[in-house]
């Protein structure tokens, strides 16, 4: 000790005293617990490995106070994803915004078997039809660079999430354009198109539930059975796919015959339909011609 130790604030103020392990344990009797590590990471900038070895360590008042509004928002029913601004998706972690729907892990179902029909080794043309914060057509095309992937949405919000998305994994294959469908489109054909386009009925219930609730309806819903979109992706896809090319669309858990349906009509012919790991009828296809 020096001389002078009496000018030494002995006593910390109150809030910074307290320790990451504390601000956790309190947190759970408002959130989910793993909500609550998820937002504090956020904040920190940090994993879950760093909260358990440094629970007896204190955040700084300002990221106190920013963890507290963060719960607060939570616990008015925020989705977490939106509140981090973050959300993983296949193996590479997304931004994600209230402009763009929440990546789904059953939508990796889709990208696994768009993947399985995209060739590693030489150029293939895939389309992804209403991508959002770009979760599909980013993850195909880092996993396939030979890929030229382009990706239409609607929301030209959406499109600057997904074009920052493209840059945060560097990924130099995939085009972003603001558009209905296909509308951009003139002449050109694909090998694949993938869509996970809005099939929920409109006024369905779970709408009002959870994180749909702060959603982007415009991403969700399709018409008073939730068909629309399949329907409207299904009937114009064989004028933008190469002869035996794959369409691949992601849809409601009632809505795998309807698909099997629209697409026998339209001409395609192996048919199929996977189901996601809660053994849902999630993802169904087929090839043209
Ligand atoms: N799977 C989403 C849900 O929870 C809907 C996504 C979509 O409409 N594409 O309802």
């Amino acid at each position: 000790m020096t001389g002078n130790s009496q000018f030494i604030p002995v006593q910390a103020p109150a809030d910074t005293s307290i320790t990451i392990g504390e601000l956790l344990q309190n947190a759970a009797a408002i959130v989910d617990r793993i909500d609550a590590r998820w937002l504090l990471q956020s904040i920190l900038n940090t994993d879950a490995a760093y909260l358990i070895a440094h629970a007896d360590r204190s955040p700084d008042v300002d990221q106190i106070n920013r963890f507290r509004q963060l719960l607060a928002r939570r616990a008015a029913g925020e989705p977490v994803a939106y509140l981090t601004g973050a959300k993983g998706f296949y193996d590479l972690v997304f931004e994600v915004t209230p402009d763009v729907l929440i990546p789904r892990p059953e939508t990796e179902l889709l990208v696994e078997m768009a993947l399985a029909k995209i060739p590693a080794d030489r150029e293939c043309n895939v389309l992804d039809l209403g991508t959002g914060s770009g979760v599909i057509a980013v993850t195909i095309a880092k996993h396939r660079p030979e890929a030229c992937v382009m990706a239409v949405d609607l929301s030209a919000r959406a499109i600057a999430v997904a074009r920052r998305n493209a840059e945060k994994h560097a990924v130099k294959n995939v085009v972003f354009i603001k558009a209905d469908w296909f509308s951009h489109f003139t002449a050109e054909k694909f090998d694949v198109i993938v869509a996970n386009p809005p099939y929920v009925a409109e006024g369905d219930p779970h709408l009002e539930e959870g994180d749909l609730r702060f959603e982007p309806i415009a991403a969700l819903t399709a018409g008073r059975n939730g068909q629309d979109c399949l329907r409207s992706i299904i009937t114009q896809t064989p004028d933008y796919l190469v002869p035996s090319g794959w369409l691949m669309l992601e849809h409601g858990y009632d809505q795998a015959a309807v698909c099997h349906e629209l697409l026998g009509e339209t001409g395609f012919t192996r048919l199929f339909t996977r189901t996601d790991l809660a053994g849902i009828d999630r993802v169904t296809g087929g090839q043209y011609g």
